[in-house]
C-alpha cells in the first residue's frame, strides 16, 4: 500500500493543504490535482459565464425533473429507507388518516383530508400491483454505486 503525504501544494493556487482539501478519485487511486476551493471557483465561474450558465442551468433543470419521479417512486418502494425525520412525520400523518377513517361517510372527513393528501402517493401509473407495498423487501438497492 503506498502511503501519501497528509499534505498537498496545490496546482492552481500552490498552496500547501491537508489532503483533504483535495478530492479523492477513487477510480485512479489518487486525490485531484486542484484543490477543493480552486474547483469550487472554477465551477462559480463556468456559472456566472452567460452562455455557459444558461447551459449549465438548463441541463439542470431537466435532470431535477426526472430525477425529483425516480426519488420519490424509491421513497414509496423503500418506505423503510426514510430520514427519522421523514418516518416521524410519515408516522403522524398516517396516525391522522388512521383517526379521520372511522367515519362512515366519506364526504364528512374528506375536506380534512386536503393538507393530507399531497404527501400521498399519486393514484396514476407506475403503483406495483402488490398490496403488501408496506413490508417491501428491506434489501437495499446497493447494486448502484
Ligand atoms: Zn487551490
Amino acid at each position: 500500500m503506498i502511503v501519501q503525504p497528509p499534505e498537498k501544494t496545490c496546482q492552481r493556487c500552490g498552496i500547501l493543504q491537508p489532503l483533504t482539501r483535495f478530492t479523492f478519485r477513487k477510480a485512479e487511486q489518487t486525490y485531484r490535482g486542484t484543490c477543493k476551493d480552486c474547483r469550487a471557483a472554477e465551477s462559480r465561474a463556468r456559472r456566472r459565464d452567460p452562455e455557459l450558465g444558461q447551459i449549465i442551468r438548463e441541463r439542470e433543470e431537466v435532470r431535477n425533473r426526472t430525477r425529483r419521479e425516480d426519488i420519490k417512486r424509491w421513497h414509496r418502494e423503500h418506505p423503510e429507507n426514510l430520514r427519522p425525520g421523514r418516518q416521524r412525520r410519515q408516522a403522524r400523518r398516517q396516525a391522522q388518516r388512521a383517526a379521520l377513517k372511522p367515519s362512515p361517510d366519506p364526504y364528512t372527513y374528506q375536506p380534512l383530508l386536503g393538507p393530507f393528501q399531497a404527501v400521498l402517493p399519486p393514484k396514476k401509473r407506475g403503483r406495483p400491483p402488490k398490496s403488501d407495498r408496506g413490508s417491501a423487501s428491506p434489501v437495499p438497492s446497493s447494486s448502484r454505486p
